[in-house]
């Protein structure tokens, strides 16, 4: 359970800090001030470095080494794939933040829109799933290789 808790924590960790290079490029120590400043919580930067190094091996961050008084550091920022990412992320996050508030609304399981009544339903691999429209299910299905059977 406790282990759970941790997950949750790094996963919400690991989102705040493609926010703060959503906002502008950052080099490792600055990610980690700003996380501390603006959450008051501590982080690790046992969590941070191999997040940024995984996130560049995936082609959503790159760096450029640049002078920082005396030091040279390497400044981390996003691809142009890397804001697509971040920009989906964002809009899927605020999203289930409103159907957590107003419980009647779905969100589309592919494009990640708000769903307010109807939509389009499909029971895909025996999960009752919603969509906005049948063009967001026969996509969803391709990119995941399934089959669905329409519901309502
Ligand atoms: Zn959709």
């Amino acid at each position: 359970m406790a282990s759970e808790v941790d997950n949750l924590i790094s996963d919400f960790s690991r989102f705040y800090i493609l926010t703060i290079l959503y906002e502008k490029p950052a080099h490792g120590y600055s990610i980690i001030s700003k996380f501390r400043k603006r959450l008051e919580r501590e982080i690790s930067p046992s969590l941070v470095y191999p997040f940024l190094k995984q996130l560049e091996q995936k082609g959503l961050v790159k760096h450029t080494v640049k002078p920082v008084g005396e030091k040279e550091r390497k400044v981390f920022e996003l691809t142009e794939e890397g804001r697509e990412l971040c920009t989906k992320l964002f809009k899927r996050f605020a999203n289930l933040i409103s159907v957590a508030i107003e419980p009647s609304l779905e969100i589309c399981a592919h494009c990640g829109c708000k769903v307010y009544e109807g939509g389009y339903h499909e029971a895909i691999d025996g999960k009752e799933t919603t969509f906005c429209c049948k063009h967001c299910a026969a996509a969803y299905k391709q990119e995941k290789n399934l089959v669905g059977k329409t519901l309502r």
